[in-house]
């Protein structure tokens, strides 16, 4: 049972990721070596809170805070801390709203200072391997076709698709059918109909697939301890060309002034 989302109630869930999305650009102007990810947490809750909305994560399953921050082989749902953020290291930041009693949600992995060329190459295959999977967010192809192009390209790098985690339809709850793995193949799956809005999100690893989940019951790393990089987008289906409603235009705007 897939939920088919109204134009009226596509336009709240624009509203609610483009909360998220200049939540994340208040972050992106705060990453330099030396500050904490639990500093990064304060701030992104209060500018969530200063805006109207309520932070998804936080209570979510008993996830302790606002943002998800993932760093190097950390792949995704690290819990913010006192660690410090050093140069050279890239770190997922992973944030949900609920606004107006709906759901936004979207990661960025940021470069902290400045990275080596095949970590940079990793962030940029991982993060055409979601706009390759937003190409085939359209009426009428099933969900198989953005799994298969998202992994096309991210094994066209050289890099590994993680299989233990994957997207996932978005309303009125974070997670609601049909799950969108980055991995599998053209014509399989559920078909996309107008109105299905998804959250398209490659875990993209630099060397091997497999993941191994941390004691703290959240953080998951890759069990080769090499850098795994993320980006997600929220997508409304629609006929010709996804509707994307994530927007990563406030972050790269504060990345190219620093
Ligand atoms: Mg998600
Ligand atoms: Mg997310």
């Amino acid at each position: 049972m897939l939920y088919l989302k109204t134009d009226e109630e596509v336009a709240l869930l624009r509203e609610s990721n483009m909360l998220v999305s200049r939540t994340l650009a208040e972050i992106a102007r705060l990453i330099k070596p030396g500050v904490t990810t639990l500093y990064l947490d304060k701030v992104a809750e209060t500018f969530i809170r200063d805006n109207g909305g309520i932070p998804a994560f936080k209570g979510y399953g008993g996830f302790p805070n606002t943002l998800c921050t993932s760093v190097n082989d950390e792949v995704v749902h690290g819990i913010p801390s006192g660690y410090a953020l050093k140069e050279g290291d890239i770190v997922s930041v992973d944030c949900g709203v609920i606004l107006n009693g709906w759901y936004g949600d979207s990661a960025y992995t940021f470069p902290v200072g400045t990275i080596d060329e095949i970590t940079k190459r990793l962030l940029s295959f991982t993060r055409e391997s979601l706009e390759a999977g937003v190409l085939e967010a359209v009426a009428g192809k099933r969900i198989g076709d953005i799994s298969w192009a998202v992994q096309q390209k991210a094994e066209s790098g050289g890099f590994s698709v993680v299989r233990e985690l994957v997207g996932h339809g978005l309303g009125k709850r974070l997670h609601e059918p049909p799950e969108v793995p980055n991995y599998g193949r053209r014509g399989t799956g559920p078909k996309m109909e107008k109105g299905l809005v998804i959250c398209i999100e490659p875990m993209i690893n630099m060397g091997k697939k497999e993941t191994m989940q941390m004691r703290d019951g959240w953080t998951i790393r890759t069990v080769d301890g090499m850098p795994s990089a993320h980006f997600e987008y929220a997508v409304a289906i629609d006929k010709g060309k996804a509707d994307v409603l994530t927007t990563f235009e406030f972050i790269e705007e504060v990345l190219n002034k620093m």
